[in-house]
């Protein structure tokens, strides 16, 4: 029970990875908020809530490239739960083209979700952890925001500015209590993945040294340590979790 009683704000929390870290810090004993766009968010806290001891609230409709959506979500969470301990930057899209095809549009969208979404999350919250001086932010980047990646350059520009923004957020934050960190995830276990072909899959899987991809719950892990205060010395890291795939 490392997150025993902390509120925790989980962006785009309705499916996937997010739902897996929000799943782990109920586990933990935390309160789970999410914040999402999808009403889907609606159903995942009712699944989530399963014994009296796990609450969870979602608000949907929140869109996190929206300074005022966020501003909104936040009244309202802090309305319900009177503090925000945790936040995770998690909610992200895609939209891959070559460089070559890519439009303005394909490119303004990835980055007003996933750039400026965490900009906005992080701007709205902080101003709460730095009057209850405690406070633990993870964004969630990309292992491709250290290697590039074919076809993803918005994709590729948000998650790589999230190293540099977790960075100085840390130094800003730092002497408030405040830990900045990120969690680089490799390939994980999607649908997305599932829908290749096996023989690819199976290529794929080699070249990863502990023989697979990842799982939502790997992310989860990560993120459990990181906002626990095991890491209250581990501030503007981010924390390659890929099974050893980009080495
Ligand atoms: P997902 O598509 O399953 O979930 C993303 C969630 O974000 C959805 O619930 C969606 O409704 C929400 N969302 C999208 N736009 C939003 C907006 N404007 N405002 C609020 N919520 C919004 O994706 P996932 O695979 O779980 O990915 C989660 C995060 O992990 C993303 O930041 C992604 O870039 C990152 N990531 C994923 C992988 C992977 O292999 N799946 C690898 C590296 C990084």
């Amino acid at each position: 029970m490392r997150l025993k009683d902390k509120v925790a704000v989980v962006t785009g929390g309705a499916k996937g990875i997010g739902k897996a870290i929000l799943a782990k810090f109920l586990q933990e004993g935390a309160k789970g908020v999410i914040w999402d766009i999808n009403p889907l968010a609606e159903k995942t806290a009712q699944e989530l809530n399963g014994t009296p001891e796990k609450v969870v609230k979602a608000f949907t409709g929140v869109n996190v490239s929206d300074l005022q959506s966020v501003q909104k979500a936040c009244e309202a969470t802090l309305k319900e739960f009177g503090r925000i301990d945790i936040l995770i930057n998690n909610a992200g899209i895609i939209r891959d083209n070559s460089l070559r095809k890519m439009t303005a549009e394909e490119w303004q969208a990835v980055i007003d979700v996933n750039l400026t979404g965490v900009f906005n999350c992080t701007r709205i919250v902080s101003p709460i952890m730095i009057e209850q001086k405690y406070g633990k932010i993870v964004s969630i980047s990309s292992i491709v925001g250290f290697t590039g990646n074919f076809g993803q350059s918005n994709y590729v520009a948000a998650k790589a500015a999230i190293i540099g923004l977790t960075k100085t957020w840390a130094r800003e934050l730092g002497k408030y209590q405040i830990n900045v960190n990120a969690v680089a995830p490799g390939v994980i276990d999607t649908d997305m993945f599932a829908s290749v072909k096996e023989e690819y899959r199976q290529e794929f899987i080699k070249k990863i040294p502990v023989g697979r991809v990842g799982k939502p719950e790997d992310i989860a892990n990560a993120c459990a340590f990181l906002v626990s205060d095991e890491a209250n010395f581990v501030t503007g890291q981010t924390l390659i979790v890929d099974g050893g795939g980009t080495l």
